[in-house]
């Protein structure tokens, strides 16, 4: 019989902890079946006919199965288009016992599995028909004042990190979202505000540990198992193991200058002026433009938001120029210490109906490129939401690291560019179709202006040639860490690593 409550669950808490005393986690390893036959697996067994309870038992952290109080809040990912797609029961678990239980579990009674940190897969690759491996109560941070090491839990977010770095007044390269998971984030590269100052998020992490399909806990770092540390700084989540924890270097962090700007006219004119002026900037800027066309609003409208390591007149001479071709019809800068100044730039990011595909670019765009994306955005057929292009700066540091020495491979390019969608309910399937061949089209000519690379982490269900455009050159290389780390290709979605 199907357990159905969350009371019920926890009530098998107390004998896995007297399980997990005697050693299981070393037993675990012992008399896996293959792992290859997931993959053959042709239908999903039926959930009333698996052992739940004995999964439950197994654990120290609750299994939550459909029906119970919180089961549809934690099946929910961002991505609001995937929410149709419900695991059968959710184990959230309490450490890294409890995730080797799951995949024991999972694996003996074959029933597919994956990861969930932060659930902010823009393809709604947390989600999945059979067991949801939830690492999201595993989000402890500690931070060591005196060397700066950050150890975070499997499954903490973005606020987790603000919350213990801040008194230190240190960060990591984090990002705005603070819901984000860092799991997600790191493992895909990791971009942010800080990123040309101090790296990517992956470029600051030292060490990680990873439970494989096998059960085995390795850690990794540039010393241990140095050829996964490899690949999991730019592979994208989900494709080798579930991490458990991260550890990072930390940096200093002092005053900075915040700003937000936007425009409404002569938009081509400070479009490139701001290019002109970011491509030329100093490491410490750290800066997105998009410009939006929004639902029942006359035009597009251009902004800038970011952040300066440095005082408040060093930004206004950057932006001098851009501020002589045309004033913004709104400004706001202001130097704040770091971490208030992260409140003035992070944002909620609560689910929603989207679709963004990105590319890399390498060098500046040119007048006809800003024009053919500014054209598009003039010519979005319209939802109820919006329809942005916008570009994150990237270089500084980024490219002290070669391509060829993490996983992540688009080292020298310029900015992170990407043409997003945003709908609700309320739009049509005509209207929704529409607006997907708009941005396809959109997305299809923007590559002779940019590149055929795209962001791993920005990960696009639509985009051809995936593997090459996430990974280019480093491919064979993560295959055959694939081959040697999950053999059997337990961990894979719709465009994770083959073997
Ligand atoms: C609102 C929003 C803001 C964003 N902002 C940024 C940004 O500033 N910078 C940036 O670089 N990216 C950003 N992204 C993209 C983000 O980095 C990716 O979507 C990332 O994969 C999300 O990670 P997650 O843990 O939240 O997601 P999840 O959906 O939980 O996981 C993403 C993938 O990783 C796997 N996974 C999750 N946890 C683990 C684990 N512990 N071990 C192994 N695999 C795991 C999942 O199975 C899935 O395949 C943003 C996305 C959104 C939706």
């Amino acid at each position: 019989m199907q357990d159905s409550s969350i009371d019920r669950t926890h009530s098998f808490s107390s004998s896995r902890r007297r399980f997990l005393r005697a050693g299981t986690a070393a037993a675990f390893c012992l008399g896996l079946p293959s792992l290859g036959w997931l993959s053959g697996c042709a239908s999903l067994p039926e959930s009333s006919a698996l052992p739940w309870s004995e999964l439950a038992r197994s654990m120290q952290g609750p299994l939550l199965m459909p029906g119970s109080p919180e089961f549809a809040a934690r099946a929910r990912p961002w991505a609001l288009q995937y929410a149709s797609t419900l695991p059968q029961g959710i184990a959230q678990c309490a450490g890294e016992a409890d995730v080797q239980a799951c995949l024991r579990w999972a694996q003996a009674n074959r029933v597919p599995l994956v990861a969930r940190s932060g659930g902010h897969s823009y393809a709604g690759y947390s989600t999945t028909t059979g067991l949801m491996i939830d690492v999201s109560s595993m989000n402890r941070v500690d931070v060591d004042g005196a060397t700066g090491i950050a150890t975070l839990g499997g499954g903490a977010r973005n606020k987790h990190v603000y919350a213990a770095c801040r008194p230190y007044d240190r960060a990591v390269t984090h990002g705005r979202c603070r819901d984000v998971g860092v799991a997600g984030l790191v493992l895909g590269g990791g971009i942010g505000f800080n990123m040309r100052a101090h790296g990517l998020t992956c470029d600051g992490l030292t060490a990680t540990r990873i439970v494989l399909a096998d059960g085995r806990a390795l850690n990794c770092s540039a010393t241990e198992n140095a050829d996964l540390f490899w690949a999991i700084r730019g592979a994208g989540g989900g494709n080798f193991g579930i991490h458990t924890s991260f550890t990072f270097q930390t940096f200093p962090v002092g005053m900075f200058t915040v700003f937000e700007m936007s425009w409404t006219d002569r938009i081509a004119e400070v479009f490139a002026a701001l290019q002109t002026m970011a491509l030329a900037a100093p490491d410490a800027l750290g800066m997105k433009l998009s410009v939006k066309a929004e639902a029942g609003a006359p035009g597009l409208k251009l902004s800038i938001l970011g952040q300066l390591a440095g005082p408040q007149a060093e930004l206004l001479a950057l932006l001098a120029p851009v501020l002589s071709v045309h004033r913004p019809d709104k400004s706001v800068v202001e130097e704040r210490p770091y971490w208030d100044a992260q409140e003035f730039l992070s944002e909620d990011g609560t689910p929603e109906y989207s679709h963004e595909r990105s590319r890399f670019a390498r060098g500046a765009l040119s007048g006809e490129a800003i024009d053919t994306i500014l054209a598009n955005l003039r010519a979005w057929p319209g939802t109820t939401v919006a329809a942005t292009w916008k570009f994150f700066l990237m270089g500084g540091r980024i490219d002290a690291v070669s391509p060829a020495d993490t996983a992540f491979v688009h080292r020298g390019a310029s900015m992170i560019t990407s043409a997003e969608l945003e709908w609700t309910p309320a739009d049509s399937p005509d209207v929704l179709a529409k607006n997907q061949q708009w941005l396809s089209r959109f997305h299809d000519r923007m590559e002779a202006y940019t590149s055929a690379y795209c962001y791993q982490n920005f990960i696009d269900p639509s985009q051809r040639d995936y593997l090459h455009a996430y990974y280019g050159e480093n491919l064979p290389r993560l295959q055959a860490v694939k081959r040697k780390y999950d053999p059997g290709d337990l961990f894979r979605y719709p465009q994770s690593i083959p073997v």
